[in-house]
Protein backbone atom coordinates (compact mmCIF):
# COMPACT_ATOMS: atom_id res chain seq x y z
CA UNK A 1 0.00 0.00 0.00
CA UNK A 2 1.29 2.99 -1.04
CA UNK A 3 1.45 6.12 1.30
CA UNK A 4 -1.91 7.87 1.79
CA UNK A 5 -3.58 10.80 3.50
CA UNK A 6 -6.46 10.92 6.22
CA UNK A 7 -8.43 13.66 7.29
CA UNK A 8 -9.65 12.33 11.04
CA UNK A 9 -11.98 14.51 13.15
CA UNK A 10 -11.60 14.13 16.85
CA UNK A 11 -13.72 14.75 19.61
CA UNK A 12 -14.86 14.64 23.37
CA UNK A 13 -17.08 15.23 25.53
CA UNK A 14 -16.08 13.61 28.82
CA UNK A 15 -13.18 13.95 30.76
CA UNK A 16 -11.18 10.88 31.12
CA UNK A 17 -7.45 10.42 32.95
CA UNK A 18 -5.89 13.18 30.95
CA UNK A 19 -8.01 15.54 32.20
CA UNK A 20 -10.53 17.53 30.78
CA UNK A 21 -11.70 17.31 26.95
CA UNK A 22 -9.14 19.23 25.74
CA UNK A 23 -6.62 17.15 26.89
CA UNK A 24 -8.18 14.13 26.05
CA UNK A 25 -7.81 15.47 22.37
CA UNK A 26 -4.46 16.32 22.70
CA UNK A 27 -3.37 13.47 24.29
CA UNK A 28 -4.85 11.35 21.53
CA UNK A 29 -3.26 13.25 19.06
CA UNK A 30 0.02 12.18 20.82
CA UNK A 31 -1.48 8.82 20.54
CA UNK A 32 -1.57 8.60 16.93
CA UNK A 33 2.10 8.16 14.75
CA UNK A 34 2.09 10.10 10.86
CA UNK A 35 0.57 13.43 11.96
CA UNK A 36 1.38 15.75 9.54
CA UNK A 37 -1.21 18.54 10.64
CA UNK A 38 -3.37 20.09 13.12
CA UNK A 39 -6.37 22.69 13.45
CA UNK A 40 -7.03 24.45 16.91
CA UNK A 41 -8.88 22.67 19.54
CA UNK A 42 -12.27 24.22 19.18
CA UNK A 43 -13.35 23.82 23.04
CA UNK A 44 -16.65 24.79 24.40
CA UNK A 45 -17.59 25.79 27.65
CA UNK A 46 -20.94 24.37 29.70
CA UNK A 47 -24.39 25.95 28.60
CA UNK A 48 -26.91 26.34 31.25
CA UNK A 49 -26.90 23.76 33.57
CA UNK A 50 -25.19 20.90 31.85
CA UNK A 51 -21.43 20.53 32.82
CA UNK A 52 -20.90 18.86 29.64
CA UNK A 53 -17.58 20.52 27.62
CA UNK A 54 -16.85 19.68 23.98
CA UNK A 55 -13.60 19.60 22.40
CA UNK A 56 -13.25 18.84 18.67
CA UNK A 57 -10.48 19.35 16.17
CA UNK A 58 -9.39 17.55 12.56
CA UNK A 59 -5.47 15.89 11.92
CA UNK A 60 -4.21 14.93 8.86
CA UNK A 61 -2.12 11.62 8.37
CA UNK A 62 0.42 9.95 6.43
CA UNK A 63 0.38 6.46 6.32
CA UNK A 64 0.60 2.99 4.60
CA UNK A 65 -2.18 2.11 5.94
CA UNK A 66 -5.55 0.65 4.17
CA UNK A 67 -8.44 2.53 5.76
CA UNK A 68 -9.76 -0.72 7.90
CA UNK A 69 -5.96 -0.56 9.54
CA UNK A 70 -6.14 3.19 9.95
CA UNK A 71 -9.76 2.25 11.70
CA UNK A 72 -8.53 -0.45 13.89
CA UNK A 73 -5.85 1.83 15.16
CA UNK A 74 -7.86 4.65 15.86
CA UNK A 75 -10.33 1.73 17.72
CA UNK A 76 -7.33 0.49 20.18
CA UNK A 77 -6.97 3.86 20.78
CA UNK A 78 -10.59 4.90 21.43
CA UNK A 79 -11.00 1.70 23.80
CA UNK A 80 -7.62 2.34 25.46
CA UNK A 81 -8.79 5.93 26.39
CA UNK A 82 -12.15 5.05 26.84
CA UNK A 83 -11.76 2.30 29.78
CA UNK A 84 -12.80 3.42 33.12
CA UNK A 85 -13.72 0.88 35.73
CA UNK A 86 -16.97 1.03 37.67
CA UNK A 87 -18.77 3.60 35.42
CA UNK A 88 -21.36 2.50 32.52
CA UNK A 89 -20.39 3.76 29.21
CA UNK A 90 -21.47 7.06 28.46
CA UNK A 91 -20.67 10.25 26.57
CA UNK A 92 -17.27 9.54 24.88
CA UNK A 93 -13.87 10.25 26.03
CA UNK A 94 -12.66 10.36 22.59
CA UNK A 95 -14.43 9.93 19.13
CA UNK A 96 -12.03 9.18 16.45
CA UNK A 97 -13.78 9.25 12.97
CA UNK A 98 -12.12 9.08 9.27
CA UNK A 99 -13.36 11.87 7.85
CA UNK A 100 -11.52 11.63 4.06
CA UNK A 101 -9.13 9.32 2.58
CA UNK A 102 -6.76 10.78 -0.47
CA UNK A 103 -7.23 7.30 -2.09
CA UNK A 104 -10.97 8.61 -2.54
CA UNK A 105 -14.32 6.26 -1.49
CA UNK A 106 -13.80 3.24 1.16
CA UNK A 107 -17.27 1.29 1.21
CA UNK A 108 -17.40 -1.61 2.71
CA UNK A 109 -19.83 -3.34 6.22
CA UNK A 110 -18.34 -1.28 9.16
CA UNK A 111 -16.88 1.76 7.22
CA UNK A 112 -17.82 3.67 5.00
CA UNK A 113 -15.15 6.56 3.80
CA UNK A 114 -15.70 9.50 3.62
CA UNK A 115 -17.81 9.33 6.65
CA UNK A 116 -21.45 9.23 5.87
CA UNK A 117 -22.41 12.63 8.30
CA UNK A 118 -19.45 14.87 7.80
CA UNK A 119 -21.12 17.77 5.77
CA UNK A 120 -23.64 18.50 7.89
CA UNK A 121 -21.75 18.68 10.88
CA UNK A 122 -20.08 22.50 11.64
CA UNK A 123 -17.61 20.71 14.64
CA UNK A 124 -15.78 18.70 11.72
CA UNK A 125 -16.22 21.07 9.05
CA UNK A 126 -14.46 23.90 10.36
CA UNK A 127 -11.07 22.99 12.02
CA UNK A 128 -10.92 20.30 9.02
CA UNK A 129 -10.97 23.88 6.74
CA UNK A 130 -8.20 25.21 8.45
CA UNK A 131 -5.43 22.64 7.48
CA UNK A 132 -7.57 21.03 4.31
CA UNK A 133 -9.86 23.45 2.66
CA UNK A 134 -9.01 22.98 -0.73
CA UNK A 135 -9.27 19.27 0.01
CA UNK A 136 -12.64 17.78 -1.99
CA UNK A 137 -15.10 15.20 -1.60
CA UNK A 138 -15.11 12.78 -4.06
CA UNK A 139 -18.73 12.36 -3.55
CA UNK A 140 -19.98 16.44 -4.02
CA UNK A 141 -17.08 17.03 -5.96
CA UNK A 142 -17.18 19.96 -3.36
CA UNK A 143 -14.35 21.73 -1.06
CA UNK A 144 -13.97 21.21 2.43
CA UNK A 145 -13.86 24.99 2.20
CA UNK A 146 -17.17 24.79 0.23
CA UNK A 147 -18.66 22.36 2.19
CA UNK A 148 -17.98 24.67 5.27
CA UNK A 149 -19.80 27.46 3.98
CA UNK A 150 -22.59 25.81 2.60
CA UNK A 151 -23.61 24.39 5.96
CA UNK A 152 -22.91 28.18 7.78
CA UNK A 153 -24.99 29.10 4.99
CA UNK A 154 -27.68 26.74 5.89
CA UNK A 155 -27.62 27.49 9.38
CA UNK A 156 -28.35 31.33 8.91
CA UNK A 157 -31.82 30.34 7.17
CA UNK A 158 -32.58 28.09 9.65
CA UNK A 159 -32.26 30.27 12.36
CA UNK A 160 -33.91 33.27 10.44
CA UNK A 161 -37.50 34.27 12.21
P1 LIG B 1 -20.75 9.02 13.96
O1 LIG B 1 -20.09 8.06 13.02
O2 LIG B 1 -22.11 9.44 13.53
O3 LIG B 1 -19.87 10.21 14.28
P2 LIG B 1 -19.86 7.79 16.33
O4 LIG B 1 -18.54 8.29 15.85
O5 LIG B 1 -20.30 8.22 17.69
O6 LIG B 1 -20.97 8.23 15.30
P3 LIG B 1 -18.86 5.22 16.86
O7 LIG B 1 -19.48 4.51 18.01
O8 LIG B 1 -17.54 5.89 17.08
O9 LIG B 1 -19.91 6.24 16.25
O10 LIG B 1 -18.63 4.24 15.65
C1 LIG B 1 -19.59 3.31 15.28
C2 LIG B 1 -19.03 2.53 14.10
O11 LIG B 1 -18.94 3.36 12.96
C3 LIG B 1 -17.63 2.02 14.29
O12 LIG B 1 -17.64 0.77 14.86
C4 LIG B 1 -17.06 1.98 12.87
O13 LIG B 1 -16.92 0.66 12.41
C5 LIG B 1 -18.12 2.65 12.04
N1 LIG B 1 -17.62 3.56 11.03
C6 LIG B 1 -18.10 3.60 9.76
N2 LIG B 1 -17.47 4.52 9.02
C7 LIG B 1 -16.55 5.10 9.84
C8 LIG B 1 -15.58 6.13 9.64
N3 LIG B 1 -15.47 6.75 8.47
N4 LIG B 1 -14.81 6.47 10.70
C9 LIG B 1 -14.96 5.85 11.90
N5 LIG B 1 -15.84 4.86 12.15
C10 LIG B 1 -16.64 4.50 11.12
MG1 LIG C 1 -18.23 10.41 15.46
MG1 LIG D 1 -16.72 7.29 15.81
Amino acid sequence: MPISTYAISIGSNRPGRHGRPEAEVSAAIGALTGVVAVAPIIASAPIGPSIRRFANTAILVETKDDPPALLARLKAIERDFGRRRGRRWGARVIDLDIILWSGGSWGEAGLTVPHIGFRARGFVLDPLARIAADWRDPVTGLSVRQLAYRLRAVDQRASRP
